[in-house]
C-alpha cells in the first residue's frame, strides 16, 4: 500500500493550503503562489508548527536543569528527539548526536574543534568544486590559521564528483575531505561512499554535507562509514536554527569544547582546571533551542515513514516531478541546463540565453513563482562553470505537475515579451535618449497609482528602459559596484555647487530599474544630504519594501553603500 498520497501531503502545508484556498475563492486561474525554493528552505507541515506551539502553550521550561515536572517534560522530549534522529541516520550512540544551529554550525565545529588543532603546515584538506560556501568557508578560515592547503576534486560534466580524480587529489598528505552528499545547485547525489572509502585508506577524516540530502532518501551513517554528517531541520519540512552535526564518538571524544558556558561544564572553579561535560552535551553550551529541537523530531515523525515505506511512493512521485520539470524545461530552446543530463533529486540549475536571471527569476515573481537566482552560494562552481549565476528550479513532494505547466507557461511568456521587446528596441531607444534619468519621474507619485508587486515590477522594468547607457568604456572595475550580484556600474561628478550627479548601468534589467530609483533620490544632492537620506523610509513609501528591502541584499543595499563611498 501507497502510505503516500499527493493531496494529502499538500493539504498539510499550512502556508500552501492558504494560497490554495485564495484560489479557489477568488475564482481564478493564476495561482497566487508556487513555491519552487525548496533546496533554500522547505514549507513547514501543520504538525510541525503545532509541536512547536504545544511546546511553548503547554511545557515551555529549560532543560537538563530544574528539578520540577515541567523541566522533566521538556527534557524528556529534548532528550527523545535525540533519540530519534539517532535512528533516523543509524548512528550507533545518542552521544553522536549534537545538536547545532544547523549544517553551517556542524561544520564549523568540525573545523575549529578538531582540524585546528589536528592539521600541520603543509597537509592537505579535500573540498569538492561544488561545495556549498558553508563547506568552504570555514576550511579557508582553518587552513589560514594552521597552513593547510585546499586541493578541490573537479565534477564531471553529469556534475557529479569526477571519482577518476580522486586517485590523484587524495593522497597520504590528505588529512580531511569534506563533501556534499548533493550539491544545492546540481541536484546529484554524489558517490561519497567511494570518496569515504579512498579518505580512509589514507587516514584522512571525512565529513559529509548531507543537508540537500536527508529530506530525499534514508541515510544511515554507520553504512557509510562517514567520520562526520551535517544536516539542517528546516531543509526537511522542520523548523529554522537547529541542525545536527553527527560524529563518530571517537573524533568527539577527542575534539575539546566549540563554546564555553553553561550546560557544557561538569565543575567549574577558579582555583582548579574547569572540568567538561559529556557527550553530546560538552558541545552544547547554553540553552539550547529547546523548541527547534522538540518540532524537529516532528519534523521527523512526518517525513521518516514516508522515506523508510517500501513501496517508495514519495521517492517516485518526486522523482516524477523532477523529470516532468526537467523535460519541460529541455523543450525551451533558449534554456541551457548548467550540466549534462537531468538531476537526481528536484534541484534543476540553468540559464537563458539572452536573459539575466534575475530578470527572469523578478519577472516569475510577479506570477507568484517563487524560484531562485544568483550564485547560490557556490561562487567556486559558477566560476568553474563559466557563469556568474544561474536560475534554480527546486522541488518539493508538495508541488504538482499543474504548478509545473504554469510555471513553464509564464516563463514561455516571459520570454517571448523579451523577443518582441528585442524587435522594437532600436525605435525605443532613440526615443528614451531624449528622457533623462532626472527629469524622468517624481517617483514617489508613480509608485503612488501602482497597486501589488506585478504592476510595481512592470514601472520598474519601464524605468530601467529610460535609463541612459553607460559608455562601455566606463564599464570597468572603477565603476562596477561590488556586492551586487548582477553585474553594475555607477559613476559620480562632483559639481563646483557640491553637488553629486550620478550615471550608472547593469546588464540585469531590474537592476537599471532599481538604479533609476536609487539615483531619483541621490541626483543633485549634497554630501550631506546623500548621507541622510533614508533609503528604508523611501522604499516604505514606494511600497517597495516587502519586494527590494535593501536588507534582502538585492543589490540596492550595494548600490546605496556605494554612493555614500562616492559621496565624500
Ligand atoms: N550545505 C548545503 C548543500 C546547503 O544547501 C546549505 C543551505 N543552503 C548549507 C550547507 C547550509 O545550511 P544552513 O544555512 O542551514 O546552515
Amino acid at each position: 500500500m501507497n502510505i503516500f498520497s499527493p493531496n494529502l501531503f499538500r493539504q498539510q502545508f499550512p502556508l500552501i493550503e492558504s494560497h490554495d484556498q485564495s484560489l479557489i475563492e477568488k475564482d481564478d486561474f493564476m495561482p497566487s503562489l508556487i513555491y519552487f525554493d525548496n533546496a533554500a528552505t522547505t514549507q513547514k507541515p501543520r504538525q510541525v508548527i503545532d509541536c512547536q506551539q504545544d511546546y511553548y502553550r503547554n511545557f515551555n521550561a529549560n532543560v537538563h536543569r530544574a528539578s520540577h515536572q515541567l523541566s522533566s517534560k521538556a527534557t524528556f522530549a529534548f532528550e527523545k528527539a535525540r533519540s530519534l534522529v539517532q535512528g533516523f541516520i543509524g548512528a550507533k550512540s545518542v552521544k553522536e548526536i549534537i545538536w547545532t544551529k544547523g549544517a553551517t554550525e556542524s561544520i564549523n565545529i568540525v573545523v575549529q574543534s578538531l582540524a585546528r588543532n589536528t592539521l600541520l603546515p603543509g597537509d592537505e584538506i579535500v573540498l569538492c568544486v561544488s561545495e556549498h560556501h558553508a563547506n568552504i568557508v570555514p576550511w579557508q578560515i582553518v587552513a589560514e590559521q594552521t597552513g593547510a592547503v585546499i586541493k578541490v576534486i573537479p565534477i564531471t560534466e553529469h556534475g557529479y564528483i569526477d571519482i577518476d580524480e580522486i586517485e590523484n587529489i587524495i593522497s597520504d598528505k590528505t588529512k580531511y575531505v569534506a563533501c556534499a552528499h548533493i550539491s544545492n545547485v546540481l541536484g546529484r547525489i554524489n558517490p561519497i561512499e567511494q570518496v569515504i572509502a579512498k579518505a580512509k585508506a589514507v587516514g584522512a577524516i571525512s565529513v559529509i554535507d548531507g543537508t540537500q540530502a536527508v529530506a530525499h532518501f534514508s541515510v544511515n551513517v554507520q553504512s557509510l562509514d562517514c567520520d562526520f554528517y551535517v544536516f539542517s531541520a528546516h531543509k526537511m519540512y522542520g523548523p529554522t536554527g537547529i541542525g545536527v552535526l553527527y560524529g563518530k564518538k571517537k573524533h568527539l571524544e577527542s575534539m575539546p569544547p566549540y563554546q564555553g558556558g553553561g550546560e557544557m561544564i561538569k565543575t567549574v572553579s577558579f582555583t582548579q582546571a574547569t572540568t567538561f561535560n559529556s557527550l553530546p552535551f560538552k558541545f552544547e553550551a547554553g540553552t539550547p533551542n529547546i523548541a527547534g529541537v522538540i518540532a524537529f523530531a516532528e519534523s521527523i515523525n512526518f517525513l521518516s515513514p514516508l522515506l523508510t515505506d517500501v513501496s517508495n511512493s514519495y521517492g517516485l512521485f518526486e522523482k516524477k516531478l523532477v523529470n516532468y520539470c526537467y523535460q519541460a524545461l529541455a523543450n525551451i530552446a533558449q534554456v541551457k541546463f548548467i550540466v549534462g543530463g537531468s538531476p537526481d533529486i528536484g534541484v534543476i540549475a540553468f540559464t537563458l540565453t539572452g536573459h539575466h536571471n534575475h530578470d527572469i527569476a523578478m519577472s516569475l515573481d510577479t506570477h507568484g513563482i517563487a524560484i531562485r537566482s544568483g550564485h547560490h552560494c557556490a561562487m567556486p562552481l559558477m566560476t568553474h562553470l563559466k557563469i556568474d549565476g544561474c536560475l534554480r528550479v527546486s522541488l518539493a513532494a508538495y508541488n504538482t505537475v499543474a504548478e509545473i505547466d504554469y510555471f513553464i507557461d509564464c516563463l514561455k511568456n516571459i520570454l517571448l515579451e523579451g523577443t518582441i521587446e528585442q524587435t522594437n528596441k532600436q525605435v525605443k531607444e532613440e526615443v528614451l535618449l531624449e528622457l533623462s534619468a532626472k527629469e524622468m519621474v517624481d517617483i514617489i507619485t508613480l509608485f503612488s497609482r501602482t497597486k501589488g508587486w506585478d504592476s510595481r515590477h512592470r514601472e520598474i522594468m519601464l524605468l530601467g528602459k529610460k535609463l541612459p547607457r553607460l559608455d562601455k568604456a566606463l564599464r570597468d572595475e572603477n565603476t562596477l559596484i561590488s556586492g551586487c550580484e548582477s553585474l553594475a556600474w555607477i559613476k559620480a561628478e562632483h559639481s563646483v555647487q557640491g553637488l553629486y550627479s550620478f550615471t550608472a548601468d547593469s546588464d540585469a534589467k531590474i537592476i537599471r530599474g532599481l538604479l533609476v530609483i536609487v539615483l531619483a533620490a541621490f541626483n543633485n544632492q549634497t554630501a550631506q544630504q546623500i548621507h541622510q537620506f533614508d533609503i528604508n523610509d523611501y522604499f516604505e513609501k514606494l511600497g517597495l519594501m516587502q519586494h527590494l528591502s535593501p536588507s534582502r541584499g538585492n543589490g540596492v543595499l550595494a548600490i546605496v553603500e556605494q554612493i555614500k563611498i562616492m559621496a565624500k
